[in-house]
């Protein structure tokens, strides 16, 4: 492909985190003869949650985790799910615990991450690690989608300090999370989402555009000027009249030709989240010995 240079690989970069993780995993194990292990909730038959699940259990496999996964059924009153988490925070043989998103309506997102004890909530989304994440406080469990998009924006860029991010999306698994790392790496971050009036102008003045909108390639070349690193976080399923793909936000085929770099949608920013994931559950073991 004429344009192959541009693409930032995530599975490539995704690997070589996740063989230093193997190399890091045994020498703990030798060390301390316990093997880090990583609870997996889902509840509920949402087949994309499923595969995520599924990919996440693998992986850690892979590399010489433990993981367990404990399906709930969708039914599952809010009193059940805090008290499996509470045992699970007790277990000294879990190191991380994960509640695979989104909860069936009766739950709570908040309700349910924030009771995840801090030292093993990997997601990093209970209070205690986000408050940790916007003081700069290291010690914290950050959320894995923007600790993989930093990696790559530093592999790519080196010093991101004076860079223009534009994070389109204020979710708390990406948008405020992202920006909350990109600001300590010193960049101008502005933050733009549903209500931003006047979108294009904001992002054709970036240098680095992290979209984590939901929307099947929403944004096209207009958006971007040609010296933008553009980081695709969005997943959708995109229905065309005789099959079903995965793509991002942006409008790929028709954006690449501007971007310096870019990720693709799947195999960018994907596999680099479950390599983050696998990255805090050692660094949570570590914390716990
Ligand atoms: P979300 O669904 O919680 O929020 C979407 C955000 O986009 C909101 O902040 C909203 O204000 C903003 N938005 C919606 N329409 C907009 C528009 N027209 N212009 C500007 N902003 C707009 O977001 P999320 O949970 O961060 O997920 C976003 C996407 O990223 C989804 O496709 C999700 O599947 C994907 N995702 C991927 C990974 C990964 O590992 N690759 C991880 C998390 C989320």
């Amino acid at each position: 492909m004429i344009y192959k240079n541009k693409i930032i690989d995530g599975r490539y970069h995704a690997k070589i985190i996740l063989d230093d993780l193997a190399n890091q995993i045994k020498s703990f194990k030798k060390e301390h003869n316990i093997t880090p292990k990583l609870a997996v909730i889902i509840i509920g038959n949402d087949p994309a949650s499923q595969i995520y699940v599924r990919n996440k259990a693998s992986n850690a496999k892979s590399i010489g985790l433990e993981a367990d996964i404990i399906a709930l059924d969708e039914k599952v009153t809010k009193k059940e799910l805090i008290k499996i988490i509470q045992d699970l925070n007790k277990n000294p043989l879990i190191h991380g615990i994960i509640v695979q998103l989104p909860l069936p309506n009766h739950i709570n997102a908040l309700d349910i991450t924030s009771i995840i004890s801090p030292t093993k909530d990997v997601d990093g989304f209970n209070p205690i690690n986000v408050g940790k994440l916007h003081n700069g406080d290291l010690s914290g469990l950050f959320p894995c989608t923007p600790l993989g998009i930093i990696y790559l924006l530093k592999h790519y860029l080196g010093n991101l300090t004076g860079k223009h991010a534009v994070i389109i999306g204020r979710s708390q698994i990406v948008g405020k999370p992202v920006s909350a790392l990109l600001l300590q790496e010193n960049c101008t971050v502005t933050i733009c989402h549903s209500n931003t009036k006047d979108l294009k102008s904001i992002t054709q003045q970036a240098d680095i555009v992290v979209s984590a909108v939901g929307k099947p390639q929403f944004f096209g070349p207009e958006y971007f000027n040609s010296h933008s690193t553009i980081i695709d976080v969005g997943i959708n399923r995109l229905e065309t009249y005789d099959k079903a793909r995965l793509v991002g936000d942006i409008d790929f085929e028709k954006v690449i030709s501007k971007a310096s770099f870019i990720t693709p949608v799947p195999g960018g920013i994907g596999p680099m989240t479950i390599a983050f994931l696998l990255s805090n559950t050692l660094k949570a073991a570590k914390n716990l010995v």
